[in-house]
């Protein structure tokens, strides 16, 4: 017979039919007569109740039916007589798939720590809180799609090894296969890179932006939504060592157009998810985190503040904040603001996301748009409560000779940046872009307050599992 997921059969009028449900045992309880089996295949937060007369089973059978199993229940639809779902499953007959022993089957009855279930990301993805969590990651990603595809934008897969650094920071993964016990050297006593497997060196990509403008520059609006690597040193809850980014990047737009795109992107993310995910994120509102859904609604609702980093700064230094000496970073003109400060803006200032334009050029990535005032770059960061830094974007420097200015002051890597230059060098045109990092996305959206607990298996430094 054939499976009907569990959120089909919650939305089914019971008629006594015969179906077929599949999945895993949340809980069992009973009595001498009958035991109760709750079931869940993760298509919905909902487990589906499943009532077996111990008359009818096998005792070894119901016994193996503990939480965690694996089983096949074949049995009649029929209206609920217990509080808290409207139909049930009598059932007919049961496969087992899989027993987990209950004395070695790591997750039980009880609420475990997020820190116990990061131990247990394989299984993880059983309870509640991860099956709402993964649905929606998926529902975000499919939001990200539709949103792109109505606006005109053409999906770019932008290479994950590449050998340009795109942030200049020199945070990457190399990528070699080069023996590591015996590394070819050159007459200077270099690394011989011209020996590597790409006749270069070689990284994981920080950022498929670069290649995005290629794109742009042809396809006029491109966005890139791909997994990306940064090998700093950072332990926080905001940073992995491999996250997923999603980098729209368009031809013909300002720094003006480029904030409108971002604003009206977020807001639809959050719409769509608000919409698809509902009983996902009422679970995750009840038990995380009780003021998730005010907070998208207000996000929502409300127009992002538009201000420039020197404002900003100003802000920053005359609150009495930072008089009382509560920042643990300095606050002046020149530092690049640390998420203290962002947060201090967003949560405590203005009460609603920021966005702040204008950087010191000295603070930002080589390729944004150098102003006329000669010391800022039309660089633009999203700032968001409880999260800080969500996108970071700006409008692209597309002057050549001031672009190469900017590389060789820097003492960049120009050999490698060869193509990308080019893109100034023959139908150069504004053209803008930003991205947003698709976990901090999934940060807000979820509640959850460390990184490690959107994504399957996190990437960070001494975290290899799963
Ligand atoms: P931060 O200051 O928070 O480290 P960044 O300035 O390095 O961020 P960008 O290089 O502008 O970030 O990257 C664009 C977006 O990617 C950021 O706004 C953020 O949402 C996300 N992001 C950056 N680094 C990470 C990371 N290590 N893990 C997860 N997301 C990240
Ligand atoms: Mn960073």
């Amino acid at each position: 017979m054939k499976r009907t997921p569990i959120v089909e059969l919650l939305n089914t009028a019971p008629a006594e039919q015969t179906v077929n449900a599949r999945g895993w045992v949340k809980t069992k309880r009973g009595n001498n007569f009958v035991n109760f089996v709750a079931l869940n295949d993760g298509s919905v937060i909902h487990d589906i109740q499943i009532v077996a007369d111990v008359a009818k089973f096998d005792e070894e059978l119901l016994k193996s039916l503990s939480t965690g199993s694996c089983i096949s229940v074949i049995g009649k639809l029929v209206a609920s007589q217990g509080k808290g779902q409207k139909v049930e499953i009598q059932a007919d007959s049961i496969e087992v798939y899989g027993t987990a022993d209950p004395d070695t089957y790591p997750l039980q009855k009880k609420a475990h720590s997020m820190e116990f279930l990061r131990e247990n990301a394989h299984l993880r993805l059983r309870t509640n809180t991860f099956g709402a969590i993964f649905r929606i990651r998926h529902a975000l990603s499919y939001a990200v799609h539709s949103f792109f595809d109505r606006k005109g934008f053409y999906y770019l897969h932008t290479p994950v090894i590449t050998a340009a650094d795109a942030e200049g920071a020199g945070q990457m993964f190399q990528v070699t296969t080069l023996d590591l016990k015996k590394l070819p050297l050159t007459e200077t006593g270099e690394i011989d890179f011209s020996q590597d497997f790409f006749g270069s060196s070689a990284n994981l990509t920080v950022s498929g932006q670069l290649q995005g403008e290629a794109g742009a520059l042809a396809l006029s609006q491109v966005y890139t939504f791909g997994p990306t690597f940064r090998a700093e040193n950072s332990n926080t809850a905001r940073h992995l060592s491999e996250f997923w980014m999603i980098e729209p990047e368009m031809a013909f737009y300002d720094i003006q157009d480029n904030m409108d795109l971002a604003e009206e992107f977020l807001k639809a993310c959050i719409a769509y998810v608000r919409e698809k995910c509902a009983d996902d994120l009422a679970f995750l509102n009840e038990r995380y985190d009780k003021e998730l859904l005010e907070r998208l609604k207000f996000v929502l609702e409300n127009q992002f503040e538009r201000l420039t980093y020197s404002e900003a700064v100003e802000i920053l230094a005359g609150s009495n904040h930072h008089k009382k000496g509560k920042f643990q970073y300095p606050v002046k003109w020149g530092v690049d603001l640390q998420s203290e400060h962002e947060r201090y803006l967003v949560e405590q200032h203005f009460k609603k996301p920021v966005i702040l334009i204008n950087y010191p050029k000295e603070i930002k990535s080589f390729y944004m748009k150098q102003n006329a005032d000669g010391k800022t770059v039309a660089a633009m960061d999203i700032l968001f409560p409880g999260i800080g830094e969500i996108i970071g974007g700006s409008q692209r420097e597309e002057n050549y000779d001031k672009l190469m200015a900017r590389v060789r002051e820097l003492g960049m890597h120009e050999e490698a940046l060869h193509w990308y230059l080019d893109l100034r060098r023959f139908g150069s045109a504004p053209h803008s872009g930003f991205g947003l990092g698709f976990e901090r996305m999934m940060m807000f959206l979820t509640g959850m307050t460390n990184i490690r607990d959107v994504i399957y298996a996190p990437r960070a430094p001494k975290q290899i599992d799963f």
